[in-house]
């Protein structure tokens, strides 16, 4: 009679073993399916903009949250959008504080940080030059030595002061705010941070060349990112560098420019001499931790010029330099030096 019991629940216990086996077999198999790539892009900011997200079923949805998020601080933070917190603050009155959404007032006092940092190179109040010399509208011409100088009145970040509790800005001067340099990698950033939010494993976030990397890469140890060549093609690169998260963000001489008698003018500007900065540079590429600070220094750094530029980052250990310049020249900072693949026989390559 013991024996008939026994038997019976030997075999029970058996099947209960195989069914878990099977569960576990079928959720191993789930697991390791690789997961599949989603990738969405379109203009926005006035740039090209593509997310690429490995993920499920929810991965095209939250892209599309994505863009939405990058159109949302769009609105916030044009100049060309009448409504924007930006533009209210560029008609307010001098003195008189402006409220806005907590996002702007991050994005500028952290822009004020930046200036802070690179000791005005980065500047976010160059409004008024960027306006004067209207670079990639179309119809730009040389502006005059006094449009310059009346132009430059009032630029300096000292001259505006950020309520970050109450979310108000006041501008001291009639100067311009211009967020062009630092809003694409805060948005990058968001963009990453909503992504992850979702469950998404990991992707790609390029706002016109502020990219932004996070999570697995499916394909490949790292997160491989190709460093434009200034004298060719969009899409030929000098070189690559591998990161496993983090932003590379790139300010060049080779998008936004024009030529007036054999000249070329670019839109990366000096604020302390109101023309085009470094002549001497193509494009400064910087690799950090943030999107914000990837875009702001990569701008700023532009403006140091190559020898400030190291300094610099001799100082921030976190940050990585690749620096072109018109004669040729890759100049790689020796913190990146190890990620970093030359691509290209057209250059010399040097570390420092
Ligand atoms: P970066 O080097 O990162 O930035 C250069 C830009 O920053 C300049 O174009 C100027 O605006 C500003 N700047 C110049 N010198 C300095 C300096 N020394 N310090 C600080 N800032 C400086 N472009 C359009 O054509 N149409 C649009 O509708 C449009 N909408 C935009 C909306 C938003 C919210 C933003 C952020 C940008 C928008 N742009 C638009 C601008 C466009 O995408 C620019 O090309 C871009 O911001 C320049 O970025 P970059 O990465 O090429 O260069
Ligand atoms: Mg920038």
């Amino acid at each position: 009679m013991a024996r008939r019991i026994r038997f019976p629940r030997s075999r029970a216990l058996a099947a209960a073993a195989i069914l878990v086996v099977a569960i576990l077999s079928v959720a191993l198999v789930y697991r390791q399916r690789p997961p599949v790539l989603h990738v969405q892009s379109g203009f926005e900011m006035g740039t090209f903009v593509e997310i690429r997200a490995y993920g499920g079923k929810n991965a095209a949805d939250a892209i599309s949250r994505g863009f939405e998020r990058l159109r949302e601080i769009e609105r916030l933070m044009s100049t060309s959008i009448p409504e924007s917190d930006i533009a209210k603050l560029n008609t307010a009155q001098p003195r008189t504080p402006v409220q806005v959404h907590p996002d702007t007032a991050h994005v500028v006092s952290s822009a004020i940080a930046y200036a802070q940092k690179t000791g005005g190179a980065f500047d976010p109040t160059v409004g008024k030059l960027v306006e004067l010399w209207a670079i990639g509208s179309g119809n730009e011409t040389v502006p005059t030595s006094d449009e310059i100088r009346d132009a430059l009145l009032g630029v300096g970040y000292e001259n505006l002061v950020v309520d970050s509790k109450q979310s108000r800005i006041t501008r001291l001067t009639d100067l311009r705010l211009d967020l062009g340099a630092i809003a694409k990698g805060y948005a990058s950033d968001e963009i990453v941070e909503l992504l992850v939010a979702e469950n998404i494993s990991g992707g790609v976030v390029d706002l016109g060349g502020n990219i932004r990397v996070f999570g697995r890469n499916p394909l490949r140890k790292q997160w491989r990112i190709g460093i434009q060549d200034p004298f060719r093609p969009r899409g030929s690169y000098i070189g690559t560098v591998d990161i496993s998260s983090g932003a590379v963000a790139t300010s060049g001489d080779y998008e936004r420019y024009f030529v007036a008698d054999g000249v070329r003018y670019h839109h990366i500007l000096d604020p302390e001499s109101g023309y085009p900065a470094s002549p001497q540079l193509k494009s400064v590429t910087v690799v950090a931790e943030t999107g914000i600070e990837a875009d702001a220094l990569s701008t700023g750094l532009f403006v140091l010029g190559l020898d400030e530029m190291f300094d610099f980052i001799e100082n921030v250990p976190s940050v990585g330099v690749i620096a072109i310049t018109a004669d040729r020249r890759v100049i790689v900072s020796s913190g990146i030096a190890h990620a970093f693949v030359k691509a290209s026989e057209d250059f010399e390559y040097e570390i420092r």
